[in-house]
């Protein structure tokens, strides 16, 4: 057990040592897969992974950090705190299921303190249907140039428009606008890509090596910016198969919130495309699958989608100073990670009050 403040890390490079040696403390091989690019100080970028159990494993958890690059300071903390965790470890080992950690799915986003790929793609709009347009496409449209102005900060008249265009369709439907996937502006927010990026092929990849032989297989994916502060939303990810809400929700209800479904309007997340679960169908299509976003909430969300403006604007303006550029970093890390004692203390909590029900849902039986 190691002191949960100390799982926690200040970049990604700190983070990816404690995650490699809470690894090794544990008596871990660790895979490391790689990136073209390097992190902010020169550093390697890769993603770690770790197993924890038999490869051969029936009933496999995968528990995920850094799917949005920034958000994977959370993410990484409850991973490192789990590797050091014993009556953790002792619990799933008891059950029978092998625990796969992946750890920094984008760790370009992570070192950088982007939400996004090298790509510019949203991680989590990024598995579906490549060559078609992506839902969000027509609604996002008339308010790119608005959301990624030229000028930063941003003009009044540009604040004020926003503020209109929020007025004028309300609130959810701006959200559904603006995060809900989009492939016409490779610059923009929210963007989908065309193509699958290096971390969708890793994790694809990572999928059929490591989740092919399971039966049934659970997969906490870590995330923050959205809802309210330290909260830990249970957002269902899936496909739309009330079998497998109904399967998500029996885990995970009975815990510190419901399980929420953006179909149904009552999560906080807006119904998204191309999500990376889907690749579970195709990689590991022999799996009873099981699965959740745990999404702590940060900032209030405007202060969030100013903080994905500002790294928007840095994407698209790499000259500028770089006492400007370490301050918009800031920004974004900020929005995306809550560098207090207390938030720290309930991302532990709830994560782990999630990982022991989902152990216990993948040994009961089905
Ligand atoms: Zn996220």
């Amino acid at each position: 057990m190691i002191g949960l403040l100390e799982a926690f890390s200040q970049n990604y490079a700190q983070a990816r040592v404690k995650f490699l040696s809470a690894a090794a403390n544990a008596g871990l091989a660790v895979q490391s897969l790689v990136h073209p690019l390097q992190g902010i100080e020169g550093e390697e970028l890769a993603i770690d992974v770790a197993l924890d159990g038999d490869a051969n494993a029936k009933k496999m958890l995968i528990v995920s950090s850094g799917c949005h690059g920034v958000e994977g300071y959370c993410g990484s903390g409850v991973q490192v705190f789990a590797l050091h965790d014993a009556e953790w470890r002792d619990k799933a080992r008891a059950q029978g299921v092998a625990v796969l950690y992946l750890h920094a799915l984008n760790p370009y986003g992570f070192a950088w303190a982007s939400r996004t790929t090298h790509e510019n793609v949203d991680l989590n709009r990024n598995f579906g249907p490549h060559g078609q347009p992506a839902p969000g496409n027509s609604a996002y449209a008339p308010l790119h140039a608005l959301l990624v102005p030229e000028l930063w900060p941003p003009a009044t008249e540009n604040v004020a428009a926003i503020a209109q265009q929020m007025r004028l369709v309300g609130l959810k439907a701006f959200q559904t606008a603006v995060t809900s996937g989009q492939n016409a502006f490779a610059d923009g927010l929210f963007y989908a890509g065309t193509a699958p990026c290096w971390s969708n092929l890793s994790v694809r990849a990572l999928l059929r090596q490591h989740a092919s032989r399971a039966q049934r297989l659970g997969w906490i994916d870590l995330h923050t910016g959205l809802g309210p502060n330290g909260i830990g939303e249970r957002i269902y990810a899936g496909r739309y198969d009330a079998q497998a809400f109904a399967r998500a929700a029996a885990w995970w209800s009975g815990g510190s919130t419901p399980v929420t479904n953006s179909f149904d309007g009552s999560s906080v997340s807006a119904v998204l495309s191309g999500q990376m679960v889907n690749a579970v169908f195709d990689e590991a299509p022999q799996a009873e699958f099981t699965g959740i976003a745990l999404e702590y909430g940060t900032l209030p969300g405007p202060e969030v989608l100013q903080a994905l403006r500002a790294d928007q604007w840095l994407r698209r303006h790499p000259q500028a100073s770089a006492a400007q550029a370490a301050a918009l970093r800031l920004q974004v890390r900020d929005a995306f990670y809550v560098d207090t004692d207390p938030w720290k203390g309930q991302v532990i909590s709830q994560a782990r009050q999630a990982m022991f029900q989902a152990v216990d849902g993948l040994a009961a039986t089905p």
